[in-house]
């Protein structure tokens, strides 16, 4: 296979004296150095210099190196990898959305307000929560309010308590959440089904616990569906259940996890409610509340007084504010455009085809790859390197390999309770055709790993580079161009 021609730093297509724009001769006096003494940076010597032909291709064939969510398949597992729809870039950068000022006087802000407002009522009705806050900006800030507002709510009963508990299939974000909040962490272990084990659960519970963390559906895509039993065990030694709804794409439209007995949840809007974001951002994380917690809520809570909306501070309870203005705007409203633009009967629809197109994977691949739960999927699947194993074949291998056939990787070795795992999330948004090819590509991954596994140890064949040192590549990157003597 021919690998790609390697694409040269910019600084190296660099050559002095070249410009990007060209202007006509002045017809006027020039003014000469209004920046100097000013802004005018003298470490910019280095700056490249290159014509315009040469930045535009330089950094179109730069994006093209990269793979993303427009060109296929990104079966990241617990990451909800779905397309996008354009509508909501286009709807998210209109003026009068991208153009308002965070701190312009509330009465020229009165449709920022209602959009706003109209987002924290529809994520009630489908979440079941009293209230939302919209202020948290991931999903992990979700997590520490939500903790916090629970701390709050037990301090106002007068004891703040000790533990919080979290289940061995929990996303790694819970145990830190909690214990950024004060909290020490108790491990819940997982039955066989790979769902809470309501002994070791009834053992745990003391009136020193203060809430029960549940990822639902959990990391290994199971729903917990013991989760009314869990939450009255909860309940009834006077603690909260917080729910990790990052991946509410599997239960939208068909169950809320207010009547499941939560308390508090967050919902990832980056993932379940559609914006774009792989590596890092931005996200949304609002928090959702039973009527106990509102009272805690940031600071300032939109309300509506007199036919307008206010901003109210007047809340002596508020754990005060956890973002500056209103949250990621922009993601709030590309949350709402995806709600209105599906209506009611298509954010049901969210779920059902989450859920069918991750069980027909993991009925095409059943039988191939190793999979330790047989419990019915939700949104993911979460398959092993079990089989491959016996052939000296890794789940590194096997996803270095997809990257041959044209598909992203698949999440690796998480959840930790699956040695070796590959964690597959489809999305709803995948066609029967992309998936197809998914699933060839998987099954002949897994006759090359019987056949010829050498293939596979030095995959991926088509890329500039090949296997990286990902430790040294996340921990030492090489940032700066030294210019050469
Ligand atoms: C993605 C995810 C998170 C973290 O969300 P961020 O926005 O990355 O902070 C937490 N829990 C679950 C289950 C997730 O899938």
């Amino acid at each position: 296979m021919i690998k790609e021609i390697r694409e040269p730093l910019i600084f190296e297509i660099s050559a002095a004296g070249k410009r990007a724009a060209g202007l006509p001769a002045l017809d006027v006096p020039e003014k000469k150095d209004l920046l100097a003494g000013v802004a005018l940076r003298r470490e910019l010597e280095d700056f490249p210099e290159v014509s315009e032909t040469e930045i535009v291709r330089h950094f179109t064939r730069l994006s093209q190196k990269n793979y993303c969510v427009d060109l296929g398949l990104y079966p990241l597992g617990s990451c909800t990898m779905k397309y996008n729809p354009k509508i909501n870039e286009r709807l998210s950068a209109h003026p009068a959305f991208a153009g308002s000022h965070p701190l312009a006087p509330v009465d020229l802000i009165q449709g920022n307000l209602e959009v706003l407002k109209t987002l924290e009522g529809f994520l009630c009705e489908i979440a079941g929560m009293d209230a939302f806050t919209l202020q948290p900006v991931a999903g992990a800030h979700g997590e520490l309010t939500g903790m916090m507002l629970i701390r709050a709510a037990l301090e106002a009963r007068g004891n703040a308590r000790k533990y919080v508990l979290i289940p061995d299939s929990a996303h790694g974000t819970n145990p830190s959440s909690a214990h950024i909040c004060g909290y020490t962490v108790k491990e819940i272990k997982s039955n066989e089904k790979g769902t809470i084990d309501l002994a070791s659960l009834e053992q745990a519970m003391t009136d020193e616990v203060a809430a029960l963390m549940v990822t639902n559906p959990n990391t290994l895509g199971v729903f917990e569906s013991d989760i009314v039993r869990i939450a009255e065990i909860v309940h009834a030694k006077g603690g909260f259940v917080y729910m990790d709804g990052a991946n509410m794409n599997a239960l939208t439209g068909i169950v809320r996890p207010g009547d499941m007995g939560i308390d508090v949840l967050h919902i990832n809007l980056h993932k379940t409610f559609s914006t774009p974001h792989g590596g890092g951002g931005p996200g949304s994380g609002p928090v959702g509340v039973k009527k106990e917690l509102v009272p805690f809520l940031p600071v300032p809570v939109i309300a509506e007084k007199g036919g307008r909306y206010v901003l109210d501070f007047d809340r002596p309870e508020s754990i005060g504010r956890v973002r500056a203005y209103f949250g990621n705007y922009a993601v709030n409203v590309r949350a709402l455009c995806y709600i209105l633009t599906l209506g009611p009967v298509g954010v049901r629809e969210i779920a059902e085809f989450a859920v069918l197109n991750a069980n027909y994977i993991r009925k095409s691949l059943e039988g191939e790859f190793d999979l330790k739960y047989t419990t019915a999927s939700m949104h993911e699947c979460v398959f092993s390197d079990k089989i491959q194993k016996a052939f000296g074949v890794t789940n590194l291998d096997i996803s270095k390999r997809l990257i041959d056939y044209g598909v992203h990787p698949p999440t690796m070795s998480f959840p930790l309770i699956v040695h070796g795992a590959l964690m597959i999330e489809p999305t709803e948004t995948e066609s029967r055709r992309d998936l197809d090819h998914f699933i060839d590509a998987m099954k002949a991954i897994a006759k090359e790993a019987q056949e010829n596994p050498e293939i596979l140890h030095a995959a991926p064949h088509v890329t500039y580079v090949s296997r990286l040192d990902e430790v040294a590549a996340a921990k030492f990157p090489v940032l700066r161009w030294e210019k050469k003597p």
